[in-house]
């Protein structure tokens, strides 16, 4: 089936999808021509197996209507007559320029299809989900070659448009939203500090934030006192990003726990480093750590313990992990709870890097199944968790995203602490 696509299926997808464009687009390109300072052009690109090909595109000028017609891609439509040529796909990897791929790397995967108009990095990136180098996308793009892909690619890049990551290489430092200072960083980064972190030994508090977290740190200020005082505050989900686009804040990356706790595991055990598992029922952080010793056998788990216990047990759980001598801590009770009972006993558990992680136990066992990637990079993992649990999400998602987007739209530049 994929092969029949490769060779017929995606011309033909290709040509469908580049006539429909064309006949709505190309009169707007013809018309944008008359525009002093727009003109036609065209870019050698390295095409299929390597070849080279000129990419039709315009040329904007360099004024804030020019930058426009660019940050909505406008300029690239011309594109659209090198598919009908059949010198590009619809959807493939992005076209590169001569010099751009080592010669080693000239008989890579990414070249055995045509580059496309839209690439499946692009979407990634503009979903604010790229862990992974471009070419490993595009060849676990071209592994994967289908219909069913390239709909959702298509189908992705439709919603990031609307949502996605603006193009800026000028980030700020931190984000706001509601009170909460966020830090603008990547998953790369947010490793990179802890390690830093553990090695000068220093106590470092890490807390996620998502919109249902933000609008309890609205309502009760002790909590919000507690993110903000945190020494990495990290900013996970689509209620971020819509928040951070409605107060025009561009974020770097999504940097959620669910896709940071593999990369960390991978960094730990590259380190050899600790890790101690607190929180979720009895019996589910031994299943995280199954799941660690068989995908990361160089992470030495060095203690697990349910996150159910009286305040009277808290000195003992706090000694038993302070004798364990990990470097970091996971602790998934559930906010403000995990993030409050951090503070608040941080000295006491002697560790260097304490994070609060939510329902991340719950899915590394196993116990909770995560939404597919493609769900992900559309950025609508909350639908697949609204009908996990209907009930106690309904509230959290669908009333609690309403009132996120009410506050976000009514406090914007306040901090309702102040
Ligand atoms: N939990 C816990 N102790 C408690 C309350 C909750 O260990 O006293 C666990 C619970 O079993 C679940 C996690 O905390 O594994 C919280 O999950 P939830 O999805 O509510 O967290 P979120 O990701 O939304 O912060």
């Amino acid at each position: 089936m994929s092969k029949l696509y490769a060779s017929m299926g995606k011309r033909i997808f290709d040509l469908v999808f580049a006539t429909l464009f064309s006949l709505l687009l190309f009169p707007m390109v013809g018309i944008s021509l008359l525009i002093p300072g727009v003109r036609l052009l065209s870019k050698q690109r390295l095409g299929f197996g390597a070849k080279p090909f000129n990419e039709f595109r315009l040329r904007c000028p360099l004024d804030g209507f020019g930058h426009t017609l660019e940050r909505i891609s406008f300029h690239r439509l011309p594109a659209l007559w090198n598919i009908l040529l059949g010198q590009m796909s619809f959807i493939g990897p992005r076209a590169l320029r001569d010099g751009e791929i080592r010669p080693e790397e000239c008989c890579h995967i990414r070249f055995s299809v045509s580059p496309g108009f839209i690439s499946p990095w692009w979407v990634r990136v503009r979903s604010n989900m790229t862990f992974d180098a471009e070419f490993t996308i595009d060849a676990q793009y071209v592994q994967k070659i289908g219909i069913k892909q390239d709909v959702g690619i298509l189908f992705r890049a439709a919603l990031t448009s609307v949502y996605g990551k603006e193009e800026t290489t000028e980030y700020t430092k931190t984000l706001s939203l509601l009170g909460v200072t966020m830090d603008n960083t990547t998953t790369a980064d947010a490793i990179a500090f802890m390690d830093q972190r553990i090695r000068e030994k220093t106590r470092t508090r890490v807390s996620f934030v998502n919109a249902d977290s933000l609008n309890k740190a609205f309502t009760d200020a002790a909590f919000c006192e507690v993110v903000n005082s945190s020494d990495l505050v990290l900013g996970d989900g689509i209620g971020i990003k819509i928040g951070a686009k409605l107060t025009k804040q561009s974020i770097k990356e999504n940097v959620n726990g669910t896709d940071l706790f593999p990369r960390l595991c991978e960094h730990m055990s590259e380190q050899n480093q600790k890790l101690y598992l607190l929180g979720a029922k009895d019996g589910i952080p031994e299943r995280v750590r199954d799941w660690i010793e068989k995908t990361h056998p160089g992470v030495n788990v060095v203690g697990v313990r349910n996150g159910f216990f009286q305040a009277s047990e808290n000195d003992a759980v706090c000694e038993q992990i302070r004798n364990a001598e990990a470097d970091i801590l996971l602790v998934a009770q559930g906010a403000p709870r995990q993030e409050t009972w951090i503070r608040d006993n941080m000295d006491a558990l002697g560790v260097p890097v304490a994070i609060g992680v939510g329902g991340l136990f719950d899915f590394y066992s196993g116990q909770t199944a995560r939404a597919p990637i493609w769900m992900r990079e559309a950025g609508i993992e909350w639908m697949f968790r609204l009908l996990q649990e209907p009930r106690r999400m309904f509230k959290r998602y669908i009333i609690g995203n309403v009132v996120f987007i009410v506050r976000i739209l009514s406090q914007f530049g306040t901090c309702p602490h102040e």
